[in-house]
């Protein structure tokens, strides 16, 4: 087996490398360094993301630069200031015995003084993006006209990028006789055409296959409707309690509104793309570093190269436009020979692209199904199991156990699990009871007419007399629904406004709950009627309970004001009365599916 000592690195980095922990050389390492040692020469080396391309050119360079020099004799290009800064940061550990070293990151979203003034001490190696780059080589901040090697990192993706026009600018104040090393994990023709324009008879490496991912990563597809989307992201993170993942996004929108839907339900998530300031970046990629963050959704441009340890799943919310940058993503996770998982939610039509990936990545897909809401519910209650048997005894509490023993006497060991399980679980288990088959083609239901589902099934449709004139659109009258009703707020769907009626569904187990709810109430004055829906093969609901019944008591509940919001009676009381399943003060947490595992909080509570 080759070592590190044998590709002719000096004993200062072979300490470093000891002290990070790396025992043998990667693929790309072992072909690389030894040949950027001995030879002054321009290098493509193609090898895919997470094989270790950082130090396969990070030694060689800070070897060959003289520390003594202030200089600037190295220059990196990488397309991101999250990549920028992770390349800085490695170097920096590189170099740890090197005395003198000073590596700069240049990267825009951040004070350019500040940049220039480091510069000014004098960095023998700088790292930049280009876009800052030529910005500081324009306002004369930044000198290279003296370097001796060029890396042009994540070069498939920095000319995807657009940078091309930016790294032609920036290399032509460069020296022509320099070194330069191009590093890529795919090589399209515009990668081609980068080596042929700025390199001289370049050595090729190629590590592994060109364009495949890594080994150990396994892809996983999930087929749903599209608008079940979000719904089956949270069902892939529930079924894994200790997640830790990259969810992709393709726009910045999508990324901070899954985000921020995520937040809201109660997981640890965070986004993470180009409209925030780079403070708010860099904020998110420590919490992110620090696992206080579960789930990161980013976009690629964001996310491109980011190397955080251990990452367990890479979630493609929606697929990327150019499926080549499929290879990217995957390669998030499955790091340094760690076993990762790489999962794409499709809708049927995107079938064809998992087949087009397929082919760039030379592996083939698994179809699985998302869980259903008791397979969850199951992965869940033994995930709470094994915490609870690797949690470490806090001996604290020793003081108050006496009187905890007095409080629990009377339940025997059996009951007592029974309730340590049930205190956690049965929010959680409230969630999924009801939870539909979100597969298509997979499970019992086929999901493929909207429509057929809208107006039958288990579902009861409901005409309401009021509509769009009385100032409700389908959000409007669904959350007014959900507030007389007390209803979760996927419990009412398929609500369509018209001018003076609307239609909206619940599950037909709630269809008298729902008709009792209206009960006597008004809106702006007018008494609400509500009846299940004769029209569009809409299901009566079963035991006669139809809108005779429902209807005429005249039992007053109070009424809304002006913005449809519920004014009158403590409802609240009532509901609680009547309705033991629901507490009318926790809704809102009721509605999400709390666990012990997306919850960091939660899990340090146990
Ligand atoms: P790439 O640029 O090819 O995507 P990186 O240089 O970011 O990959 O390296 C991926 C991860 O592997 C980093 O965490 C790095 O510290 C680690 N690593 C690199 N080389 C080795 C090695 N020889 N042994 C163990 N881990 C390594
Ligand atoms: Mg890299």
């Amino acid at each position: 087996m080759t070592t590190f000592q044998s590709l002719g690195l000096e004993e200062q980095f072979l300490q470093a490398i000891a002290d990070l922990g790396f025992e043998t050389p990667s693929e790309v390492q072992e072909k690389t360094i030894p040949l950027l040692l001995e030879n002054e020469t321009d290098m493509v080396s193609l090898a895919q993301t997470g094989t270790g391309k950082t130090a396969a050119f990070g030694f060689p360079m800070l070897q060959k630069i003289n520390v003594e020099s202030r200089t600037t004799q190295g220059l990196i290009l990488s397309p991101t200031r999250e990549l920028c800064l992770q390349i800085t940061s490695e170097l920096k550990l590189y170099g740890k015995y090197l005395k003198g070293l000073n590596v700069v990151a240049i990267y825009g979203g951040a004070s350019i003084t500040e940049q220039a003034n480091q510069i000014k001490k004098g960095a023998q190696i700088i790292v930049a993006t280009p876009g800052r780059m030529k910005d500081m080589i324009g306002r004369r901040m930044i000198d290279i006209s003296k370097i001796e090697y060029c890396v042009l990192d994540e070069a498939d993706e920095m000319l995807n990028m657009g940078f091309y026009e930016d790294i032609t600018e920036i290399l032509s104040h460069s020296p022509e006789d320099k070194n330069t090393w191009l590093f890529s994990a795919t090589m399209p023709k515009e990668v081609a055409a980068i080596a042929k324009n700025f390199m001289h008879k370049p050595i090729e490496v190629t590590v592994g296959t060109k364009n495949v991912g890594a080994d150990t990563v396994t892809h996983e597809f999930y087929m749903v409707n599209a608008k079940d989307r979000y719904q089956a992201l949270k069902r892939l993170a529930d079924a894994n309690p200790d997640i830790f993942s990259v969810v992709f996004c393709r726009t910045k929108r999508d990324t901070q509104k899954v985000a921020e839907m995520l937040i809201e339900d109660g997981y640890n998530a965070a986004a993470l793309h180009g409209d925030l300031s780079q403070n708010q970046r860099d904020l998110v990629m420590k919490s992110f570093r620090n696992r206080q963050i579960q789930m990161l959704v980013a976009t690629d441009v964001a996310a491109r190269g980011i190397d955080v340890e251990d990452i367990t799943h890479v979630i493609n919310y929606q697929l990327p436009d150019e499926i080549e940058t499929y290879t990217h993503r995957s390669g998030r996770t499955g790091r340094a020979g760690k076993k990762g998982v790489s999962m794409v939610i499709i809708s049927k039509s995107e079938l064809k692209k998992i087949k087009a990936i397929e082919k760039i990545i030379q592996k083939s897909f698994i179809q699985k199904e998302i869980p259903s809401g008791m397979e969850i519910c199951e992965k869940q209650l033994f995930h709470l199991a094994n915490n609870i048997k690797d949690t470490e005894i806090n001996h604290d509490i020793d003081p108050y156990l006496p009187k905890i023993h007095e409080v629990l006497e009377k339940f025997s060991k059996e009951e007592l699990i029974k309730k340590v399980f049930s205190v956690e679980f049965t929010r959680f288990y409230n969630y999924y009871k009801k939870a539909k088959d979100l597969n298509v083609d997979g499970g019992s239901r086929s999901y493929d007419a909207d429509a057929a589902e809208k107006f039958s099934g288990d579902s009861t449709r409901f005409f309401i007399n009021l509509g769009r004139k009385d100032g409700l659109q389908w959000m409007d009258l669904k959350d007014l629904v959900r507030e007389i009703t007390e209803l979760g707020k996927d419990d009412v769907f398929h609500v369509d406004t018209m001018d003076t009626f609307s239609f909206f569904n619940t599950d037909e187990a709630h269809t008298e709950k729902v008709l009792e709810a209206f009960h006597g109430v008004q809106f702006n004055n007018r008494k609400v009627d509500i009846e299940v829906s004769k029209d569009r093969g809409g299901r009566r609901p079963r035991g006669g309970k139809g809108r005779d019944k429902g209807r005429g008591e005249g039992r007053k509940k109070g009424g809304f004001d002006k913005k449809g919001k519920f004014k009158g009676e403590d409802r609240g009381k009532q509901a609680s009365d009547d309705r033991p399943q629901f507490k009318g003060k926790n809704r809102k947490k009721e509605d999400r599916p709390k666990t012990g595992g997306t919850g960091g909080k939660r899990r340090r509570r146990m």
